[in-house]
């Protein structure tokens, strides 16, 4: 690549796409360029998302005991990792997750259920609960992500009321069959295209961390692009122990954050979702990381637990970002803005008998 990264940006904006070799550079970029490439990034995003940040938060309908085996997944066949086991929640636990996501400040609520796909009779439950969710809470947009769909299925999800359906190719077509042997590639992308078919807004991106080359995530991505995604999380594996891929430790902070501004600039105007190992592995560059993404998932995840709802609102304000849809985001549009909080008096430490922060 021979022009800057400030440069690409402006093309992208102009209407010319990024190219394979300006994503790869973008990879290749050396942690001096690190915040060259955040700025230019942080220019797509602002463009066309200003400073908003989808807050989604996810519910786990039925964890674990699923009979494929995605070689990184905790609920996998074969997985020892010591996870929650549990079958469907009944509707109005599901309603009471769902409840405490949104009060938290999610606008998205992503329900979702381990398994290769669902029944006639599954779809039926969670077109009941989304029933019961949108019934209480109209201005909701629901995401499923049940696994793989049979012809109809989608169909009856998009007609209970469910705005988006996700379903991750998780990796390049080339690396696939690496990670999961029990479903193909193109299992995958026929669920995106059936959701996709139905009027489902399609929700589908990657897991990073997979041994996968620089040139198979932009294929990723790629293909993810030409897939018309509206959103696109990228998840950085979490190595669970008790899985194939236990201690594997691939990713630096520095690291993620490239990929998640390759990801902008290949598909420059696309929800990209920061999903996944968000605090394990950007840790202290989460905050630069929402410069170039442009959403988050609150809370927790599905099997394992991601830092208190409470800092994830602060990181957004701290840094000067709004919650989509939120009290603050109309504050902010009517041209009001809210303050911090108080300083907590300090009884630990110096001066008492209680142990130092340290
Ligand atoms: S990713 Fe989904 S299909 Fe694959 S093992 Fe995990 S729960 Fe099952």
């Amino acid at each position: 690549m021979t022009t800057t990264f400030d440069e690409l940006a402006t093309r992208i904006i102009g209407g010319t796409p990024a190219t394979v070799d300006d994503a790869l550079a973008v990879l290749g970029a050396s942690d001096d360029d690190l915040l060259d490439v955040v700025a230019a990034a942080g220019r797509l995003r602002r463009h066309h998302f200003a400073n908003t940040v989808k807050v989604n938060y996810l519910v786990n309908l039925k964890s674990g005991l699923c009979p494929e085996n995605c070689n990184y997944c905790s609920q996998a066949l074969g997985s020892t990792a010591p996870i929650l086991k549990y079958s469907w929640l009944k509707t109005d636990e599901a309603l009471a997750q769902a409840a405490a996501g949104l009060r938290g400040g999610a606008t998205r609520v992503c329900m979702v259920s381990s398994g290769r796909g669902p029944t006639d009779k599954d779809v039926e439950r969670v077109a009941g609960m989304v029933g019961a969710i949108k019934d209480e809470h109209p201005q909701v947009e629901v995401c499923a992500c049940l696994g793989l769909l049979k012809d109809g299925q989608a169909e009856r999800l998009r007609e209970a009321g469910v705005d988006a359906y996700n379903h991750n190719i998780n990796t390049a077509e080339s690396h696939h069959d690496q990670i999961v042997q029990t479903h193909t590639y193109a299992d995958r992308v026929d669920t995106v295209e059936k959701a996709k078919g139905a009027g489902l807004s399609p929700c589908s991106g990657l897991i990073a961390g997979l041994g996968e080359s620089d040139e198979q995530l932009v294929e990723a991505l790629f293909a993810l692009a030409e897939m018309g995604s509206d959103s696109i999380p990228v998840n950085f594996l979490m190595p669970f122990d008790g899985t194939p891929f236990e201690k594997t430790w691939d990713l630096t902070p520095a690291r993620c954050v490239k990929i998640l501004a390759m990801a902008r600039f290949v598909c420059p105007d696309k929800e990209i979702r920061i999903a996944g190992g968000r605090e394990m592995h950007l840790r202290s560059l989460q905050a630069l990381a929402l410069h170039v993404a442009n959403s988050i998932f609150l809370g927790d995840y599905l099997t394992s637990e991601g830092q208190a709802a409470e800092t994830d609102l602060e990181l957004i304000r701290d840094n000067g970002f709004v919650v989509l849809g939120s009290e603050e985001h109309a504050q902010q549009v009517a041209g009001q803005l809210v303050g911090g909080h108080d300083p907590a008096i300090r009884r630990r430490g110096a001066g008492t008998d209680v142990a130092a922060n340290a």
